[in-house]
């Protein structure tokens, strides 16, 4: 099939083909705070209760609400502190009526006493503490197994870990989980012109940002980056790096540069000469030319040469097939409503991502161009909070046009 002939796709479309070629990995156990934003590869259930002892919630006097029934401010209970008792610590012996236990915030309460009093309500008398007034049964207390019971489903595999499932999983006694894998990612540069951040300048090379902003957005979402540099213009070059990543075990081979139509644009060809491509080119701006195949049932990604453009295409079509290997359901980025100040004319037809700074005022959520939308202005996303959608059949926006911004980061807001 010609280049010409392949249909161009939406941005669903092609998004939606490239993920039919991807599935959660396999498992892997790994301590609980290595596997912070992994998800679930088994369920957990507790084999405790949480706590596992009824515990006093309130630094205080452990009583027995029966002896203290009568109390008033006028005619207090006198009980007697017969033990001191602080968390970590169990008194086996019951509390005899009468009697009272000092107690601190965790500790079991003794057997036989019903409540707590705290100490902001009691007076104490020598070895006496005086109770002013009476209490339900249980007042202060927190029962065994309240937060967790033992033999209850607290985790469900497919559950992406955050802080709070790492500290269940360390209440629960559980030091290590099963969770899916990381995908290994292949990182390929393509150009004659391209050179490494750390190369000495000659005329007519630029630096490689995109093998740079490509591995930081696979670490960002969880991947591991396997860095191949930068490959030549040839055919033979770019089939030697694509060999080499598929001897370093990847899951997923990236590249950039050299998908569109000039004369040394080989990542196509390399394609189709040692695997097959399954498409190439999405309607949207900027990343329009971008190729998806396969190299020995390697998945491979060629994603545009223009830095804007290749993280752009990274966000809408690597991030979602990286977080499907690492087993997340949710895969759409979150998007706001915000009102794009700035008018739009263009006349392509594509799906336009154009990149914006926020600003709340008023309630109201504004977006801004930052600069010029050129597919090779970094800066413009350096400047960038988001990417505003600018539907396929509009022509133009006048000012103040409503528009969904999809978020590059979902930052914190405020000052
Ligand atoms: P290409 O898609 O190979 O035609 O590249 C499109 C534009 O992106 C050209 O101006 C390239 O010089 C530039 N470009 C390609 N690869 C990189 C890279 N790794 N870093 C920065 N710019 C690049
Ligand atoms: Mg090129």
């Amino acid at each position: 099939m010609k280049y010409d002939e392949y249909p161009m796709l939406s941005v669903e479309e092609a998004r939606d083909r490239i993920l039919t070629h991807f599935q959660a990995l396999e498992p892997e156990t790994i301590p609980i705070l290595k596997a912070l934003n992994r998800v679930l590869a088994e369920d957990i259930v507790s084999d405790i209760d949480i706590p596992p002892l009824a515990n006093t919630a309130m630094d205080g006097y452990a009583i027995r609400v029966e002896d203290v029934a009568e109390a008033s401010a006028e005619k207090p209970v006198r009980l007697k502190v017969v033990a001191d008792l602080a968390a970590g610590y169990v008194l086996d012996k019951p509390i005899q009526p009468g009697t009272a236990v000092r107690i601190m915030t965790g500790a079991p309460v003794p057997p036989g006493a019903d409540a707590v009093a705290p100490f902001e309500h009691v007076e104490i008398d020598g070895d006496d503490v005086l109770i002013f007034k009476p209490y339900a049964k249980w007042k202060n207390i927190r029962h065994a197994g309240e937060d967790v019971k033992k033999g209850q489903l607290v985790l469900t595999r497919g559950t992406v870990l955050r802080p709070q499932e790492i500290g269940m999983l360390a209440a629960l006694g559980i030091p290590s989980v099963r969770v899916h894998r990381r995908p290994r990612v292949a990182v390929l540069s393509t150009g004659d012109e391209v050179i490494d951040v750390s190369d000495p300048w000659q005329p007519g090379k630029i630096r490689d940002a995109n093998g740079y902003s490509v591995s930081a957005l696979i670490l960002k979402y969880g991947g591991i980056p396997v860095r191949l540099g930068i490959a030549p213009d040839t055919i033979e070059a770019l089939t030697t790096k694509i060999r080499e990543a598929l001897a370093q075990n990847v899951d997923f081979i990236l590249t950039s540069g050299g998908v569109s139509m000039g004369d040394f644009d080989v990542v196509k060809k390399v394609l189709a000469s040692e695997g097959e491509m399954h498409f190439w080119r999405a309607r949207m701006k900027p990343g329009k030319p971008m190729a998806f195949g396969e190299i020995q049932g390697v998945p491979l990604l060629g994603l545009p040469g223009n830095p804007v453009s290749s993280m752009i295409s990274f966000e809408l079509f690597a991030r979602p097939a990286i977080l499907t290997m690492l087993g997340k359901k949710k895969l759409a980025k979150p998007t706001i409503d915000a009102i794009l100040v700035d008018p739009i004319q263009r006349k392509d037809n594509r799906r336009h991502y154009l990149r914006v700074w926020l600003e709340q005022k008023d309630g109201e959520t504004f977006a801004h161009l930052t600069g010029d939308q050129g597919s090779g202005i970094l800066l413009s996303m350096v400047k960038a909070d988001g990417l505003a959608i600018i539907p396929e059949e509009l022509n133009s926006t006048p000012p103040h046009f409503p528009v969904k911004v999809m978020m590059l980061d979902w930052p914190e807001i405020g000052d």
